[in-house]
């Protein structure tokens, strides 16, 4: 039988509940069993039906005779007729009502002697639909105390409907109106306002630090933070305007079709509030609140996806100053375009086929010499093309690939030094780490593959941004001190961009600082850089550092940097990065021009 929505008899939800195309939530109706229980009782009847304005039906049948009743989409359509009607009625002989019984059919072989009905009302007075009893045979007409007990059913039903359709649009631990209610109320306000509509999101806490305070502080403390959250907004929000939880850690809030979007004041003050500290459970706890604004056209509804573009808005402004960021398209873009990215750097690390390592002479100037080469990612993806490693690193170190990166970078680096080494190539190889890659585990990662291609750790060298490298806290400290005394070198990469606190340079365990190709750039064309970069030759050297200049990209920055004795330069006047199988090449040109030239 098709019931379009509610339960079957024994309280077996509908499985065929329809969609409305917004997400919906299907709620049994709260109380019907024990209602429907109490009806056959008082009123000595196997069958009770519930039929609802919104389609949807609940049936019940005292337990033993479910086989023996007349469930069929006939008495399922005769009731909806009789529901729309709304008023009460008692049918003692029903086996020749035509309502029942299809034309032509024959009486004897009617399913329904007795029904009896009483409009079911909600809680302001409004008709909701019926609530039926049903017998085979025919009956008596019902005396008052049954009428009465039919009645006291039939508002004990409204009760029920009332509060499954408060269910069906509230989250029960914010107690806000959820996804599916916003849906709900979008639809509506663009079909009946101007057309379109503006939201905001509010993203409290990104999940997986709000996963983290769950497993902290448990589940009680997370629903009481996003609670506090809410009343924050809900206090900030004007009449018409209204707050829906939609997300485990996020809000949304629908202004009313007139108001068009908020005023930047306004958001602000929203901003402002959302980053007091909270107080919950005696806890305190600062969010980093984004709120992103979208406005929504009515044709944008299906498919448009308006909260996935909304929530993009507000996980984008968590990250700037102002808390708060209006939709814009190219943003998203970008958003989708890492995405992609960062499956497709997945796939490419497991397949290892796309990804290869250039290689740039780092040259000694007192020597000459090319003393080490810098391992560089490369990564060509078949469609996309080369993506650079300024691009797929940072996303590697969001995505928490950058350990496999790393891992797949020492493979490939220290097979390539192996095979040098076989070539009796003897140079040192640097290797850029991330700060993520910092742990105890390190020493034993770099260890492992160093016994895996037979080469010695003193070949090796660790590059680390300046950031990394100063701020870190003892345990980042201990790993490197591990690390040299293995000895591995320790570079402290792109040095002079950064803030150095340098009281903590002078207790890094570094070997080498690099100067970052910014300041080098300039060297010979901009004033104050050379006396920059020279103060900072001077400090390494003091530090006990060797100096290494980054960005060597012509002669003139070659002479200047010569001039300043600095240790080493690395540079595209130097060599370009390049593949293992040119650097062979390369040694031997640079030994030939060195000895044309002595
Ligand atoms: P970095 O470690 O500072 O590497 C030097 C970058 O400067 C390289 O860019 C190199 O190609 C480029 N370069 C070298 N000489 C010159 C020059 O004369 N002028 C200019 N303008 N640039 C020069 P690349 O290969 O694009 O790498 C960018 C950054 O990506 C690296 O900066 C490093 O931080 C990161 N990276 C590259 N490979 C890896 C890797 O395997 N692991 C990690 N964690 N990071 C990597
Ligand atoms: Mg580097
Ligand atoms: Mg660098």
């Amino acid at each position: 039988m098709e019931i379009s929505r509610g339960s079957l008899p024994g309280g077996q939800p509908d499985a065929d509940h329809a969609t409305t195309g917004f997400e919906s939530e299907h709620h049994a109706l709260p109380g019907f069993e024990a209602v429907a229980r109490l009806a056959t009782h008082a009123l000595d009847v196997p069958l009770v039906a519930l039929l609802l304005g919104d389609g949807s039906a609940f049936w019940y049948a005292t337990p033993g005779l479910q086989d023996a009743l007349p469930l069929d989409d006939a008495l399922l359509a005769a009731c909806r007729g009789i529901a729309r009607h709304g008023v009460a009625e008692t049918v003692c002989d029903a086996r020749e009502d035509a309502r029942f019984l299809p034309a032509g059919a024959n009486p004897a072989h009617a399913t329904v002697g007795f029904f009896a009905c009483e409009p079911v009302f909600g809680l302001d007075g409004q008709r909701l639909g019926a609530l039926f009893v049903f017998d085979r045979r025919p009956r008596l007409a019902l005396a008052s105390a049954a009428q009465a007990a039919l009645r006291d059913a039939a508002a004990l039903a409204g009760t029920g409907a009332a509060l499954r359709s408060y269910l069906s649009r509230i989250d029960p631990s914010t107690r806000l109106p959820h996804r599916g209610a916003f849906f709900a109320d979008l639809g509506a306000q663009l079909a009946h306002g101007s057309g379109t509509a503006w939201l905001a999101t509010i993203e409290t806490a990104p999940v997986a630090r709000f996963n983290a305070f769950v497993r902290a502080m448990g589940h009680a403390y997370a629903d009481a933070l996003v609670r506090a959250t809410a009343e924050r907004v809900q206090a900030w929000t004007t009449p018409g305007m209204q707050l829906y939880m939609v997300a485990p850690t996020r809000l949304a809030v629908l202004l009313p079709s007139a108001h068009g979007a908020p005023a930047p004041v306004q958001l602000d003050a929203l901003v402002a509030a959302l980053r007091e500290p909270v107080d919950c459970l005696g806890v305190a706890l600062s969010l980093q609140p984004g709120v992103g604004l979208l406005e929504v056209e009515a044709h944008e509804l299906r498919g448009g996806d308006p909260l996935r573009r909304a929530m993009n808005a507000s996980w984008i402004a968590m990250g700037t100053p102002s808390g708060w960021a209006v939709y814009n398209r190219s943003d998203d873009e970008r958003q989708r375009q890492e995405f992609f990215l960062v499956t497709e750097l997945a796939a490419a690390l497991s397949d290892g086929t796309e990804l290869e390592l250039h290689y740039q002479p780092r040259v000694e100037l007192e020597s000459n010499r090319c003393v080490a080469l810098e391992a560089l990612a490369r990564w060509r993806h078949p469609t996309l093309g080369p993506v650079s490693p300024s691009t797929f690193v940072p996303l590697a170190e969001q995505a928490g690939l950058i350990r496999t990166l790393t891992d797949w970078v020492f493979d490939h680096g220290l097979a390539q030094l192996a095979a040098w080494q076989r070539e009796g190539i003897d140079v040192r190889l640097s290797l850029n780490v991330s700060s993520i890659d910092l742990d105890s585990a390190l020493a034993s990662r770099l260890a492992a593959a160093a016994v895996r291609h037979g080469v010695p750790l003193n070949r090796l060298e660790l590059e680390f941004t300046e950031g990394t490298a100063i701020y870190h806290n003892e345990l980042t400290r201990s790993t490197l001190v591990a690390l040299r005394e293995a000895g591995v070198g320790i570079a402290i990469d792109d040095f002079g961009i950064g803030y150095s606190n340098l009281d903590a340079l002078r207790h890094m365990p570094a070997s080498s600082l690099k100067i970052d190709q910014s300041l080098v750039r300039g060297l010979g064309t901009r004033r104050h850089d050379a006396a920059i970069v020279r103060a900072m030759v001077a400090l390494g050297h003091e530090l006990g550092f060797r100096v290494v200049m980054e960005g060597v990209e012509t002669a003139g920055v070659l002479a200047a940097v010569r001039d300043m004795e600095c240790d080493e330069v690395q540079g595209y006047h130097i060599a370009m990065p390049m593949r293992g199988a040119e650097i062979a090449d390369w040694l031997r040109q640079q030994a030939i021009h060195d000895e044309a030239s002595c």
